[in-house]
This record gives structure tokens, C-alpha cells and sequence, in this order.
């Protein structure tokens, strides 16, 4: 099974995607974490080429261009080959986000970022993608508390671009909603969790 978790920046899917590997090695499944932009070696080197690019950054065309590649190589070299086996694979961020930031925040039409991904990847779309939505004010505690320095988000983008980002997300769940579980990620990540857990039964052995 492939398994993603979306939302903003602040949301908690790193921690969530990471309870939910431990809930499901605990029940002797083969399991697979991975983040995007990252997960092999190419990908990681273009998710430095993205967060570390100072001053305006990347066009949001050129932007969603790298994100492609990098979800490219990750598909075929990770992802593709693990669910092959038979393995769980949890992923931290997927096509959606380059739909709710490129698109959404960046202003891309949804036809353009879904073209790159047919491209790049198929199309190739989670069995499940989790949704985990917080409030603005529980996303800016949890991103103070995590880094000051910023070293993991590309920066220069505002309250608008984000609330952009939000909306498209909750849109993209109210479409697809046997693709989408939303996630009320406001809670303790011992309660996310058992949310996260509710929203996966149909899907485990
Ligand atoms: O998931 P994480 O917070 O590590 O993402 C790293 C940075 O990349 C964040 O600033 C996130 O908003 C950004 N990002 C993006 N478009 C994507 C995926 C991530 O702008 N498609």
C-alpha cells in the first residue's frame, strides 16, 4: 500500500508518518518511510537545489519542473519498487502538495502540475492520502518550536500563500473524497495518531 501524508507547513506529518511506521511494524508489516522532495539520493540533491536557493527562489513553473523530477526519480527507484515487494509505503507529501503549493500558492493550473506528474510519474496517485489540517495559529507555535533558523522550508512566501496552499487542499479532499481522510492535526499527536489509525482500518491486513 502507498500511504501519504499532506498538509502545511506545521501540521505534524513527520511525527504522524512516523507513529504510523511504528503502528504498523508492531504489526509485523514491511514498511517504508520516505519524504518528498527527497527519498533517494537525486531527489535529496534537488530538494537542496529548492530549499537552498536564496534571494526570489524559483519560478513556481520551474519549481513544480524540480519537484517533478525529484517525485521521478523517487517513484522509480523507491517507492515503485517497494510497494512491488509488497511493502507499506508511507510517504511524508506527494503530488497534492505540488497541486495546494505550485498550484494552488504558486498559481499553476491543477491540468499543468497534473501534466508534469503524468510525465515524471505516471500519474501515479496514494491508495490513501491522509489530510492533516491545523489551525494558522497551531501551525506557527509548532514551526517556532521546530526551527528558527528555517533550514527546511523555502522561505519569502506569506499568510496569502498559505492560506492559498490550505484552501486547495481542503478542496482537493472534497473532490476526491474516497482517495482523502481528513485529519483534525489540532490535537496531541497521541490523539492524531488515533485518528490517523481510525481512517486506515479499511486498509489493513
Ligand atoms: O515537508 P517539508 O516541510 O519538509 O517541506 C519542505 C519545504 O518545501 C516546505 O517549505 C514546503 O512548503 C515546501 N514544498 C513546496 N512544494 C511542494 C512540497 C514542499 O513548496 N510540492
Amino acid at each position: 500500500k502507498f500511504i501519504a501524508l499532506e498538509g502545511g507547513e506545521g501540521a505534524g506529518k513527520s511525527t504522524q508518518a512516523r507513529l504510523l511506521a511504528e503502528a504498523l511494524r508492531a504489526r509485523g508489516l514491511d514498511v517504508v518511510v520516505t519524504r518528498e522532495p527527497g527519498g533517494t539520493a537525486g531527489a535529496e540533491a534537488i530538494r537542496a537545489l529548492l530549499l537552498g536557493t536564496e534571494g526570489e527562489g524559483w519560478h513556481p513553473r520551474a519549481e513544480a519542473l524540480l519537484f517533478a523530477a525529484a517525485r521521478s526519480d523517487h517513484v522509480e527507484r523507491l517507492i515503485l519498487p517497494a510497494t512491488e515487494r509488497g511493502a507499506w509505503v508511507i510517504c511524508d507529501r506527494f503530488v497534492d502538495s505540488s497541486r495546494a503549493y505550485q498550484g494552488g500558492g504558486g498559481g499553476l493550473s491543477d491540468a499543468e502540475v497534473m501534466d508534469l506528474h503524468r510525465i515524471g510519474s505516471g500519474g501515479l496517485l496514494p491508495d490513501l492520502t491522509l489530510l492533516v489540517e491545523v489551525s494558522p495559529e497551531t501551525a506557527a507555535a509548532r514551526l517556532d518550536l521546530r526551527d528558527a533558523g528555517n533550514a527546511d522550508r523555502i522561505g519569502g512566501r506569506g499568510a496569502d500563500y498559505h492560506a492559498k496552499v490550505s484552501a486547495a487542499f481542503a478542496r482537493f479532499a472534497e473532490a476526491e473524497p474516497a482517495r482523502f481522510a481528513r485529519i483534525d492535526g489540532n490535537g496531541s499527536a497521541e490523539d492524531v495518531h488515533r485518528a490517523v489509525m481510525a481512517a486506515l482500518a479499511g486498509l489493513l491486513p
